[in-house]
């Protein structure tokens, strides 16, 4: 049999990079490149177009060069993106009006501060989902629109189009220049209509964005054209923004699935089916994917300190030198640990939001030595998992059925064990933690007829499970204990 593989492209923040993904879901290479972040201002974060777009296509050279892939073998390409960061191009000649402004980049908050002040908080929760913040892509055109010079009448005169990173790289990739973008992409614009899947009039006119800049949505598994290589059409078959593309790569079709990426910050979802569920705690609604006429919802929730707080350990309190030393010194202590830390160095998120709180550390003894904080620090990563999936509980009424895990800290297997007992709910490790690229091969692969949604579930083997074993009242117990610790740290800097 001739071999067959699909290409994932997953363009992400710091790096590009490609990888072949064979017929029974393996990775069979990679190749990445970083490109260069550039920080204009203080809070401003750019990125380089074709930077972006050079990097991309260099690392799909090399990948097929160094694995010797005809293009004959490649059935697909699946796309996976950095979510929010925009980009504005001139339709006729191809070239960016201005750099990819990326999700990080705080200069539209004033714009945020007008949405809100116009009485729009309520329509942007119950119409794109999200909350009004500069993090999204809406502000970033507005942006562009507003200080670039004669940029405005070119967008009038519908010269100019606008779109995340999946729709630069397609229209890029396609020789016809497709302008398309997934669901999932633009459900992170707050100008897209996640309910009735529509671009948004009322945001549209509130960001004086002209209909013509907007990219055609489709589901996340489709045709979005054809990707000519060697005189060879390759189909692009798979789009979706990072976080879902890690969803979708973890198998989470079921309602009550969820996926929880432990790097230097959390990013949780929960696939909550075909209804959009909306949040009282301050989460996100999303969309999940669109795949077979259908479109799957989830709520998402992010910790700002996860990783973070270990690097802190290391860098910060210098109690160890490289992060996986956690584990043992975690285990080195018998029993329950009395000692809780709450790292809210920057204030706390979902579900609390109190931007005045600061991080502490509690239940100090004259026996309490740095394995105690260690530990303490390692189990905060589960407690904040565990108030984020209470929260997507309570909004949605959908019970958690079991927690997939990737990212760097889910190696470390004292917090995996730990965040089954305090969830009281399964941890399933999958041996393959290239969730993100998975994904989005997973979805191209299905598109041409490769997979079927079942097979995925069924072909992911598993690292390991981890079973809770704390008993309900030992459960309780601790976790009242860490609210209690979290509700001392709020409000501890003054309010202006
Ligand atoms: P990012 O993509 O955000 O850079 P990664 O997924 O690479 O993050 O994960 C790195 C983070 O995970 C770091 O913050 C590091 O401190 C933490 N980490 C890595 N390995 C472990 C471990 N064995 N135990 C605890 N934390 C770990």
């Amino acid at each position: 049999m001739s071999r067959q593989f699909i290409i994932s492209l997953d363009q992400g923040t710091t790096s590009s990079r490609a990888l072949l993904v064979d017929h029974e879901g393996k990775i069979q290479g990679m190749v990445q490149r970083e490109f260069k972040q550039i920080f204009p201002k203080s809070g401003w974060v750019e990125h380089d177009p074709m930077e972006i777009l050079s990097s991309q296509m260099q690392v799909l050279q090399e990948l097929l060069d160094k694995e010797k892939v005809r293009p004959s073998e490649i059935l697909a390409i699946g796309i996976t993106n950095q979510r929010e960061t925009t980009v504005v191009w001139d339709k006729n000649s191809g070239e960016p009006v201005y750099n990819a402004i990326v999700w990080q980049d705080k200069r539209t908050a004033n714009i945020c501060e007008h949405l809100k002040k116009s009485g729009l908080k309520e329509h942007v929760q119950k119409t794109t989902g999200l909350v009004i913040d500069s993090y999204f892509s809406g502000t970033k055109v507005k942006w562009i629109l507003d200080n670039v010079e004669g940029v405005k009448k070119k967008a009038a005169d519908g010269d100019l189009l606008m779109g995340t990173i999946d729709s630069w790289l397609v229209w890029n990739m396609t020789k016809e220049h497709n302008h398309y973008t997934d669901y999932t992409n633009a459900s992170r614009t707050m100008i897209y209509d996640i309910v009735n899947l529509k671009w948004d009039d009322k945001m549209l006119k509130a960001l004086g964005i002209p209909k013509s800049m907007l990219p055609e949505v489709k589901p996340s598994a489709a045709h979005f054209g054809d990707y000519e290589y060697k005189n060879v059409k390759i189909p692009i078959s798979g789009i979706a923004g990072d976080q879902q593309a890690a969803l979708f790569g973890q198998a989470c079709f079921k309602k009550g699935t969820a996926k929880n990426t432990y790097g230097t910050g959390c990013f949780m979802l929960m696939n909550t089916g075909e209804e959009p569920q909306f949040s009282k705690n301050g989460l996100l609604t999303t969309i999940a994917y669109g795949l077979n006429g259908k479109v799957n919802y989830a709520l998402e929730g992010s910790i700002f300190i996860a990783g973070a707080a270990i690097q802190w350990l290391r860098d910060g309190m210098e109690l160890i030198t490289h992060a996986e030393e956690t584990e043992k010194l975690a285990n080195s202590i018998e029993g329950e640990n009395s000692v809780y830390v709450v790292p809210a160095f920057a204030g706390l998120g979902a579900p609390y939001w109190d931007m005045y709180a600061r991080g502490a550390i509690f239940g100090l003894t004259r026996d309490t030595g740095k394995a105690h904080i260690a530990k303490a620090t390692l189990e905060a990563l589960a407690y904040q998992t565990k108030d984020i999936l209470k929260a997507m509980e309570d909004d949605s009424r959908i019970q958690l059925k079991n927690l997939r895990v990737d990212g760097g800290a889910c190696a470390n297997d004292y917090l995996m064990q730990f965040q089954a007992d305090i969830l009281d709910s399964e941890v399933h490790r999958p041996e393959v933690i290239e969730s993100t690229a998975m994904g989005a091969a997973f979805l191209a692969g299905i598109q041409v007829g490769l997979w079927e949604q079942s097979d995925i579930d069924q072909n992911r083997p598993m690292n390991h499970i981890f079973k809770p074993t704390f008993d309900r009242v030992k459960r309780k117990r601790l976790y009242k204990k860490w609210q209690k610790a979290v509700e001392r740290c709020k409000g501890w800097e003054e309010e202006e």
